[in-house]
């Protein structure tokens, strides 16, 4: 057995800062306004690598889920290791995203501040929110007082028998769709934009709407089989750009479309709203946008889910500077980073074929 120990968010900081240094490239800080859980301060960085008004753009946004953070700056870091900067293109810059919910990833939680998860926040909340849609019966599994006890049994009896009811899947399909109406429960979608969405439109104005062509890869872990990336692009419908996305990754690229009646055998979740993918195509209608997703799998659904879960729990209920704290959050982390060696070799090479392709792509 692998034992993980955790990550440290100001290290994983300063790594990005020293990669995108050697390269010379520019630096814009937005600062978080809350700490991180030592009292380090937070921000989202982008790193701009190359000409700022370059026409074509190579995006990689990292940390839409924190803890999957380590991942993505892990991926960018990497990359930008691996560029000769004295080579770089004239036409093409590449914008990194570096870690669009801090909080979540200093304080290890798949949600940001407000328990919110970003990829079910990006909705426009003046417009109606989106309905429950059978969360509410499931709720009180969700904020029963144990962690181990006779109330997490009788939530656990509670969880086999909807399982036996609708299955695993169909009660999937319910919780992780996302809701709005439990700002306690799990896979909130939040009640306003979060921090983070009003920050991305921030990043989008400074950096991103001037570029006439973007290959953009947001990055996750934790869906999936074991130690296999997919490659993704999940929007509410069919966008022009996706041919040439097609056309680009081929067998390589899984098409997502969700909606009430979305179907995916991926993993992830086809039934759920505000995926900040749709949001990025939403914001940028003019520009030749080809947004990607990078999912990486790890353990089983189930068993992810029981590691959300529990840490649902201790940010409910629980000490996260106990004992019992660190063991939620080194199964947490586990969960959404294995330690297993393999497993990381395997995802660094694929994510970096990945965006290998997309960066000779922009150069064509
Ligand atoms: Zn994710």
């Amino acid at each position: 057995m692998t034992v993980t120990s955790l990550p440290d968010f100001r290290q994983q900081h300063s790594r990005f800062l020293k990669a995108v240094g050697a390269l010379g490239g520019a630096v814009t800080r937005y600062p978080h306004p809350l700490r991180g859980p030592d009292g380090e301060m937070l921000s989202t960085d982008v790193a701009v690598i190359g000409r700022a008004d370059a026409p074509q753009v190579m995006l990689i946004i990292s940390g839409t889920h924190g803890v999957e953070g380590y991942y993505g700056s892990d991926s960018q870091i990497a990359w930008l290791e691996g560029l000769d900067g004295s080579q770089l293109p004239p036409d093409v810059a590449l914008v990194l995203v570096h870690l669009i919910n801090p909080w979540g990833t200093a304080w290890l939680r798949r949600v940001n501040e407000d328990n919110a998860d970003l990829n079910r926040n990006f909705i426009d909340f003046a417009n109606d929110i989106p309905p429950d849609t059978g969360y509410s019966a499931l709720h009180s599994i969700y904020t029963c007082r144990d962690l181990d006890g006779d109330e997490r049994a009788a939530a656990d009896a509670q969880m086999a028998l909807k399982c036996a009811e609708m299955g695993w899947n169909g009660v999937k399909r319910i919780v992780e769709a996302g809701q709005y109406q439990y700002a306690d429960g799990i896979f909130y979608g939040g009640s306003e934009a979060s921090w983070s969405q009003q920050i991305l439109r921030q990043i989008i104005t400074h950096h991103l709407q001037m570029a006439r062509r973007i290959i953009s890869f947001d990055l996750h872990t934790g869906a999936g089989a074991y130690g296999h990336p997919m490659l993704l692009a999940i929007a509410q419908r069919p966008y022009p750009a996706l041919n040439e996305a097609k056309r680009l990754f081929g067998e390589w690229l899984t098409v997502i479309i969700t909606g009430e009646n979305g179907e995916s055998d991926t993993g992830v979740t086809a039934t759920a709203t505000g995926y900040l993918s749709q949001f990025m195509l939403d914001q940028l209608p003019e520009t030749e946008l080809l947004q990607l997703v990078v999912e990486c799998g790890t353990y089983d659904g189930r068993d992810m889910h029981r590691r959300v879960r529990d840490d649902h729990w201790l940010h409910l209920y629980g000490d996260v500077n106990s004992e019992q704290g660190r063991a939620v959050k080194r199964q947490l982390f586990e969960g959404f980073y294995p330690a297993d060696p393999d497993w990381r070799a395997l995802v660094a090479l694929r994510t970096r074929q990945i965006f290998q392709r997309g960066w000779e792509a922009l150069q064509q």
